[in-house]
């Protein structure tokens, strides 16, 4: 995946063809968007290649030849932003493999103004998180102006109504990770892993009065919460982040039971889940 490829200067527009699958960066911290999003990308036939921040993706631009980058903006080290004003820095001076490469931005937040910021920063479009695939590949396949009609729709799967109490719906995960069952797999081991981490995260945080760290904490367990459609699990981490901005340690505090509670509603419902993928 990593060799030196010889088409390197083909132009973005023929990028598609079956001769030379294109070449896709992702930069992405979060562990559990990286298997979603190169997932679905190896299932549509791009080659993937994953950073975890935004220098990882200049170093990869200055080193290989990409035809498209998908970019989240909030990344440790150096964010999106940032990145791919550095990388169009790059191209300008003609030192990327390649000229304006085409950069879609993974947004957390659909806020309004985030748009302007990409556009400004020298990102060419944005899909919103939780990720759906069917925008991604929407945006992916328009920047690499592909003539080829992908077929898209995913397997059918059991629908949440078969569960009325399940605390996370599990056909929509399915979806998300374009009816491969391997890859839903690891997202749900993923989850367990990062949100017994975050737990335990976000009790030390608070036991520090350490209102940022929790709001961080707690806004990465939105977003691990908002891939597997656990509402309400989401909608508790989106209020605690809220309370760490704000720094309202007391009520944050407050909000914890009931955040312990969904954790372990989810956790309780994984071997469930499991079942209904194998
Ligand atoms: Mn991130």
């Amino acid at each position: 995946c990593a060799t030196a490829s010889s088409a390197s200067d083909l132009p973005v527009e023929t990028a598609a063809n079956a001769a030379r699958p294109s070449r896709i960066l992702v930069a992405e911290d979060n562990r559990i968007n990286q298997i979603i999003v190169s997932e679905c990308l190896r299932a549509q036939g791009y080659m993937v290649d994953i950073v975890p921040d935004g220098k990882q993706a200049v170093d990869a631009v200055r080193n290989g030849a990409y035809d498209l980058i998908l970019m989240d903006c909030q990344m440790p080290e150096m964010d999106g932003f940032e990145a791919t004003r550095e990388i169009r820095r790059l191209e300008a001076d003609g030192n990327a493999k390649r000229r304006m490469i085409p950069v879609v931005a993974l947004t957390a937040n659909a806020i309004k103004g985030d748009r302007e910021r990409c556009l400004e920063a020298g990102m060419n479009d944005y899909v919103t998180k939780p990720i759906n695939q069917q925008a991604l590949m929407t945006a992916i396949a328009r920047q690499l102006r592909s003539r080829e009609n992908h077929d898209q729709s995913p397997r059918q799967h059991a629908k949440s109504e078969d569960h009325p109490l399940a605390p996370f719906d599990v056909s929509v995960l399915v979806e998300r990770c374009m009816g491969n069952l391997d890859s839903a797999a690891q997202v749900l081991d993923e989850f367990e892993r990062q949100v017994k981490d975050d737990l335990q995260k976000i009790e030390q945080g608070l036991a520090r009065f350490d209102a940022h760290d929790v709001a961080a904490v707690a806004h990465a367990l939105k977003g691990a919460a908002g891939m597997l459609s656990a509402e309400q699990l989401t909608d508790n981490a989106s209020k605690l982040e809220q309370l760490g901005q704000e720094q309202n340690l007391s009520e944050a505090t407050q909000l914890l039971e009931s955040l312990h509670e969904q954790v372990q509603r989810c956790l309780a419902y994984l071997p469930e889940a499991r079942k209904q993928i194998t």
